[in-house]
């Protein structure tokens, strides 16, 4: 019997981050000025090595900015960053690409109104991640980030929440009926970016019906490690890999895995995906 593979619906690069790469990569092919990004474009270490080849460079400290000569461009990546930071790059005297996600864009406009109409702004997210950090800029800073809401005992009475692009469903849930008990005025804004939910929706459905499931993208990558979650739950034999070459042989050769699942996080590439299947069709089962 030869091997199945499924490959989920909604795989690989979103909108924004497809928007960034080629906006990007397009912009570089004019060599008008050197092109540098704010940090890795995408959460993709093949994708960065790549645009490295391209001579499109990150700057990974932000103290490195300041190395940035009048002529250059600097890309601001799908994630967005905060006012104070895009302050110090106009300083510098180079060009501005603004490759920030619309969807992102929007949810930073939020956060700037209400904190400006005193609302207290509460981020569902993870307080690390460059998207959170972002949006927070946009409220002075101001923000109470919280992963589901648990640790929120006390609130001011106007309360704004918002939520990271990437997170889960249930994590906004359980924060919304928090904040809801502790606030009397709520403005609530499901900012669930749906590319996320239904990459997510296709991953969890393929995840029940396979022997074995891999999940494609950069260990960086919050929203390629919660495919993994959510594929982990469903299936036993889930595997993360960043591309082909993580791919273990005893894998790719075990006869008992004759139906395979396929999901790519946000960051990953079409050509990874690609070579990941490749490889998984050239060890047929038996
Ligand atoms: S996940 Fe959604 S919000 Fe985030 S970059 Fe992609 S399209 Fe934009």
């Amino acid at each position: 019997m030869s091997r199945q593979i499924i490959v989920a619906e909604n795989a690989g690069f979103c909108f924004g981050v497809k928007r960034a790469v080629d906006m990007t990569v397009e912009y570089n092919k004019k060599k008008e000025s050197r092109v540098y990004t704010l940090g890795p474009l995408i959460h993709n270490d093949d994708v960065v090595k790549s645009l490295e080849e391209e001579c499109i460079f990150r700057i990974d400290n932000i103290e490195d900015i300041a190395k940035l000569k009048p002529g250059d461009t600097i890309v601001i990546r799908s994630h967005g960053t905060t006012p104070d930071i895009i302050e110090r790059l106009k300083q510098t005297g180079a060009k501005l690409m603004d490759a920030t996600c619309p969807y992102v864009s929007s949810i930073q406009r939020k956060a700037r109104k209400y904190y400006g109409e005193g609302y207290q702004i509460v981020i569902v997210g993870d307080p690390n991640h460059p998207e959170v950090v972002g949006i927070n800029g946009w409220c002075n800073n101001t923000a109470l980030v919280t992963r589901d809401g648990s640790e929120l005992k006390e609130l001011p009475q106007k309360v704004c929440v918002l939520s990271q692009t990437t997170e889960k469903q249930s994590y906004y849930e359980k924060t919304l009926e928090a904040v809801s008990r502790l606030a009397e005025d709520v403005l609530a804004f499901n900012t669930i970016c749906s590319a996320t939910g239904e990459r997510q929706g296709s991953a969890d459905e393929v995840s029940k019906r396979v022997d074995l499931m891999i999940v494609i993208g950069g260990k960086q990558s919050s929203n390629t490690r919660k495919l993994y979650e959510i594929c982990s739950a469903n299936c036993k034999n889930t595997l993360l890999v960043e591309n082909v070459n993580e791919l273990p042989e005893w894998i790719v050769t075990n006869p008992d895995f004759k139906v395979i699942g396929v999901t790519a996080g946000a960051s990953t590439p079409d050509w990874v995906i690609a070579e990941v299947i490749n490889k998984l069709k050239s060890g047929n089962a038996e």
